[in-house]
């Protein structure tokens, strides 16, 4: 299974997509995470990749289309995949089409996670991670047990350099002119849900299940 998450930052994609991963078992490959990790390691496409996203805009398309071609390279991706954050524009959503069809493979099913831009600002201000293993902590919803410190490492907890308040607004301009036109582009198929996200995570989280099971033809049970 193919399947695509979208969505505005702090709609929940990163939450459902690692939750996704463990209830069905494909594996969960976030296109910011991984170009975190590029940037933090200096690879070639971190140092390509970084100034974008220090300024919370989108990397190029010819830089992520590059980066799409190599990950699903790997056979063990084509078996089913969650992609967290790629593709988010309407050229890079065209060319996972055209790799996908080299494969003899198609995207199965886009999941929109719709969320109001106040909800979500106000839940990026309280998103801290895990500067060793990336955990990600909400400082309401699901707090540290010591403050500043990682349950899971010991590491040393911060808020994301993209998630403060300048860059949050350039990564929401992004949304609105470059993913909206290509959430329209799916919407022209019958590959795009949309899912609400009010209320809590066990909620969506039901909301997400409800859509897989269809897709999968699993009866509800
Ligand atoms: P995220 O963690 O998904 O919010 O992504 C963080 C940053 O990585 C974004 O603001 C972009 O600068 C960059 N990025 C992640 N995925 C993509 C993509 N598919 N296309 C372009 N830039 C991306």
């Amino acid at each position: 299974m193919i399947i695509v998450l979208v969505g505005a930052p702090g709609a929940g994609k990163g939450t459902h997509g690692k939750r996704i991963s463990t209830k069905r078992g494909w594996p969960h490959v976030s296109s910011g995470d991984l170009l975190r990790e590029a940037v933090a390691s200096g690879t070639p496409l971190g140092r390509e990749a970084e100034r974008y996203m220090k300024a919370g805009v989108l990397v190029p398309d010819t830089i992520m289309l590059q980066w799409i071609e190599r990950l699903l390279d790997k056979p063990e991706y084509r078996e089913g995949i969650i992609l967290d954050g790629f593709p988010r524009t309407v050229p890079q959503a065209k060319g996972l089409d055209e790799v996908l069809t080299r494969h003899g493979l198609a995207v199965d099913q886009v999941l929109f996670f719709d969320v109001d831009e106040g909800i979500a600002v106000s839940r990026l201000a309280k998103r801290v991670s895990c500067t060793g293993c990336g955990l990600v902590y909400n400082l309401d919803a699901k707090p540290p047990t010591s403050a500043g410190e990682c349950d899971r490492c010991g590491g040393k907890l911060e808020v994301r350099a993209d998630d403060r308040e300048t860059t949050v607004h350039s990564r929401f301009v992004e949304f609105r002119g470059s993913t909206e036109p290509m959430i329209e582009y799916y919407g022209s198929t019958d590959r795009l849900a949309r899912i609400d996200t009010t209320g809590g995570i066990d909620e969506v989280g039901k909301r997400v299940s409800a859509v897989l099971d269809g897709l999968l033809g699993i009866e509800a049970g």
